[in-house]
């Protein structure tokens, strides 16, 4: 099992949510668990809703990587990573099932208590690594757990551009600079588009307004 001691000035204020993307739940149990793999996370939960707990989350996990988020970097210190059971879009992305919803949403009502964690620092791979990730992808619905993430109020006219909105979403600066494009296709994941591109349509606009705004 890899891990690292938390840092006392870094305290736990995000949930990440990740797919496994390997083939079976037994090859993403081992490779989580295997000290030569460089990952871990703190929860797995499998399709059939059964969640493991292979990590304290006071230990540090190895589940985001190379990450940035709103103005921090290295996610990992300041989070807990959760994965689900999912081929991933390399070996058949599938529906999450019914049972990994339920699981997952009483983890993430335990630990938004034990840790005071707003829901909108609960955040996607995808999110933080927009570059490199796709998960847990646009078949994911995060209104199943009863989570809404964002709830900007209205202000005025609907003037935003679409740098603003992702900035609001919470990309880093830099990921916004370099990797815009991805952001696109990950706030479209968020959306749960079943076509993933950065082609940035009117419909787009207002869905991506309507995601941040209430
Ligand atoms: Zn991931």
């Amino acid at each position: 099992m890899n891990y690292s001691v938390r840092k006392k000035n870094k305290i736990v204020k995000y949930i990440v949510i990740h797919y496994t993307g390997m083939k079976t739940l037994k090859l993403a149990y081992r490779k989580l668990s295997d000290i030569g793999s460089n990952v871990s996370a703190h929860y797995l939960i499998s399709r059939k809703g059964i969640i493991l707990n292979l990590l304290c989350p006071k230990y540090k996990a190895w589940h985001a990587g190379k990450s940035k988020w709103r103005n921090e970097i290295n996610i990992n210190d300041y989070s807990i990573g959760i994965e689900l059971e999912n081929k991933g879009h390399n070996f058949g992305y599938t529906n999450y099932s019914n049972k990994q919803y339920e699981s997952l949403k009483k983890l993430i009502f335990f630990l938004k208590r034990n840790f005071s964690i707003s829901d909108r620092n609960i955040i996607f791979h995808s999110d933080i690594a927009p570059n490199r990730k796709k998960d847990p992808g646009e078949k994911f619905f995060i209104k199943k757990i009863g989570i809404s993430r964002f709830d900007y109020k209205k202000k005025g006219k609907n003037n935003y551009t679409i740098n603003k909105m992702l900035n609001l979403y919470g990309f880093h600066k830099s990921y916004i600079k370099q990797y815009k494009k991805f952001c696109i296709m990950s706030v479209k994941r968020s959306l749960n588009y079943s076509k993933i591109n950065p082609s940035q349509s009117k419909k787009f606009y207002y869905d991506f307004y309507n995601l941040l705004f209430n």
